[in-house]
């Protein structure tokens, strides 16, 4: 979930270069920007490796922040843009599987051979217009092949997410697993437990966010990381399942997420995933991967109303309302639908709730109350549950266009506050 209004463009990292090197520094581009160059893909991120210590480039640009300067990392900022501005180094293990417990500085070629796949780890020279490629990633870029830079079984024991991210480069750019490579995750899976659940969840809404989410997803399975990533997905008893569900958590997850992938909306597409679970469980999966309290209220919410695909059409216009008005109703709208068709192979409902949608005016879904909680304390209730409750209907009654004047809303209150 990047901000685009700090993605790196290419004139500010060549502006960023240029300048490290006038200062005497060796400096390239470097990883993923290189590789979606050379694939003619647009590139959001154009980070920088350079002979340049983090002081180094303190010293020489005016706006710098020090994020990792410990791991060799700064970022250069620049009229609102960022770039990444990493050391060449090697790096250190990862006992923590969070971030290498340090790094040596060293030299573009050991920093190449540090990285996590041939085909990122190639750098270019945009001077000399030149591919740097110490680990045949110009090779395997053109077979289509993820493949480790050096042994599998040693890079992936490094790093045990490499698991996850040989998984979402090869359905992204959909490119075929190098054999060894294959075998090593297949090998490792359940090692990705170790893997801290804030790097998961980092790749798992990358993963999310491709229109090829669901493919992503099938070859986490295929792979047997699946039920190491989401285990709440395994470990239920399969539902009793309705036409067209196979059995299973995970395969009505993936089932919903054929449907949803393709908007390439990555909260959506983990509501396609979780929704099916209880709230607690959902909120202790948010919690594993330090996601924000917003995630966990839309993802909690979606899987609350799901089910409300079969009665929505047919609700109080008030309740329909109150969804409608929800920030996260489209998600909503989108998994009923994606539900609705793997339960019945249709969109019978789905056109109803159009239908129903389409007769709403905008400003009638959360329309300013006509009557609020101080005009009936000044008709004489006192602060409390009572008083919300006839608040609320008055606003149903609202919503639903029983009442519409300022003088109904007052005598529906009085009859209400008298009914005790
Ligand atoms: P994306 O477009 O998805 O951001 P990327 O290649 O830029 O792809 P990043 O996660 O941003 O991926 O990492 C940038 C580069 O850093 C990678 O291309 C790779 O060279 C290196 N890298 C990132 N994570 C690891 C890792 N866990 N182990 C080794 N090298 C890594
Ligand atoms: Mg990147």
């Amino acid at each position: 979930m990047s901000c685009m209004s700090q993605a790196s463009d290419k004139t500010t990292a060549m502006w960023v270069l240029r300048r490290l090197r006038s200062a005497g520094f060796e400096a390239l581009f470097a990883g993923g920007c290189v590789r979606d160059m050379l694939m003619a893909r647009p590139c959001s991120d154009y980070d920088i490796a350079t002979s340049a210590t983090p002081q180094d480039v303190r010293k020489l640009f005016p706006h710098v922040l020090l994020v990792g300067a410990q791991f060799g990392v700064a970022m250069v900022i620049r009229n609102r843009r960022k770039v990444e501005v990493a050391t060449f180094r090697s790096d250190l293990s990862y006992s923590d599987g969070r971030r290498p417990d340090g790094v040596k500085f060293s030299t573009a070629r050991e920093d190449a051979l540090r990285r996590d796949f041939t085909i990122n780890g190639m750098f270019y020279d945009p001077v000399a217009r030149q591919v740097i490629d110490y680990v045949g990633g110009r090779d395997d870029l053109r077979a289509g092949v993820i493949r480790t830079i050096g042994r599998p079984q040693e890079r992936f024991s490094e790093d045990y997410l490499r698991l996850i991210r040989a998984v979402r480069f090869a359905v992204r750019l959909d490119f075929k697993m190098e054999e060894q490579t294959a075998a090593a995750i297949r090998k490792f899976a359940p090692k990705i437990s170790a893997v801290s659940g804030e790097r998961i969840f980092e790749e798992l809404s990358k993963m999310l966010a491709l229109p090829s989410a669901a493919d992503a997803m099938a070859m986490l399975r295929e792979t047997g990381l699946a039920e190491h990533v989401l285990p709440e997905l395994f470990s239920m008893a399969p539902v009793a399942s309705g036409a067209g569900e196979t059995a299973g958590a995970w395969a009505a997850a993936a089932g919903r997420l054929a449907l949803t992938a393709r908007r390439r909306d990555a909260i959506l597409n983990f509501a396609a995933m979780l929704c099916g679970l209880d709230a607690r469980t959902i909120g202790r999966i948010v919690r594993r991967w330090g996601a924000s309290n917003d995630i966990k209220d839309a993802l909690i919410w979606i899987a609350e109303n799901r089910g409300r695909w079969q009665t929505a059409a047919d609700e109080p216009l008030c309740e329909f309302k109150r969804l409608l008005a929800d920030e996260n109703f489209g998600r909503l709208r989108a998994i009923w639908a994606a539900e609705e068709k793997t339960r019945t192979g249709r969109g019978a409902k789905a056109r109803l709730i159009a239908r129903r949608i389409a007769a709403i005016p905008q400003d009638e879904i959360a329309p300013p109350p006509l009557i609020t909680g101080a005009d009936l304390i000044e008709m004489g209730l006192t602060e409390g549950p009572r008083l919300g409750k006839i608040l609320r209907r008055l606003y149903d009654a609202q919503l639903n266009g029983e009442i519409s004047t300022r003088r109904q809303a007052t005598e529906r209150a009085k009859s209400l506050i008298e009914a005790k």
